[in-house]
């Protein structure tokens, strides 16, 4: 029986094997890749030995993959792909989506560059994908504090055109105040002249 290490990895992606889109294959020349890398295997060369090879030859391999225990790394990068495609199906708030970038961008910088490519692709989506959605929710806050300045300023006016008014009010008021003493004033000169001519009269 053939048996996969915790290291075996197909030599074009280098994700290591499994039961479902990465199960191994050998071509002629003997070397094994994995299921999705074998149909981008360029001009039917093998990478690794140059041997051509016929498609038609190409051949699964039956090993014992159960048997293959996987490394915590690889245990964790199982995790974080699942939960991309939880993120992706459910959605996050912002909070834990910038919690679990954090998570994946720690995990994969403690790794080789060439591992996880596929990780490491969708951790780049999905954390662009994230800064767009702060982005449009700055935006959308901004919109909101210029709606309410310009809401305020309204206030403002038609808190002046009050002000206005009633200093209006009150100015008439006053004008009116001194017209009327204004009035009065002439009525009293006018008695004290028409008393004095009487008097005048009363002494000739
Ligand atoms: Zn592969
Ligand atoms: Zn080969």
């Amino acid at each position: 029986m053939l048996v996969l290490g915790p290291d075996s990895a197909c030599d074009v992606c280098l994700d290591g094997y499994d039961n479902d889109t990465k199960l191994p294959y050998s071509i002629q020349c003997g070397h094994v890749f994995c299921s999705q890398c074998i149909p981008s295997l360029p001009r039917d060369t093998c990478p690794i030995c140059r041997a051509s090879f016929s498609r038609s030859e190409v051949r699964r391999l039956h090993v014992d993959l159960d048997s293959v225990k996987a490394t915590p790394e690889a245990l964790e990068a199982k995790r974080l792909q699942a939960a991309i495609a939880k993120i992706a199906n459910e959605g996050s708030s912002e909070q834990n989506l910038r919690q679990f970038i954090q998570e994946g961008k720690a995990f994969l910088t403690s790794q080789p560059r060439a591992m996880y490519k596929e990780l490491r692709t969708s951790l780049k989506m999905i954390s662009y994908m994230c800064d767009v959605r702060s982005t449009l929710k700055s935006r959308e806050r901004e919109l909101e504090n210029i709606s309410k300045q310009v809401q305020q300023l309204a206030q403002l006016q038609a808190e002046n055109g009050l002000l206005q008014k009633q200093l209006q009010s009150s100015k008439k008021k006053r004008q009116e105040e001194r017209d009327q003493a204004l009035a009065e004033q002439l009525t009293l000169k006018d008695h004290a002249a028409k008393a004095h001519a009487a008097y005048e009269t009363m002494v000739e």
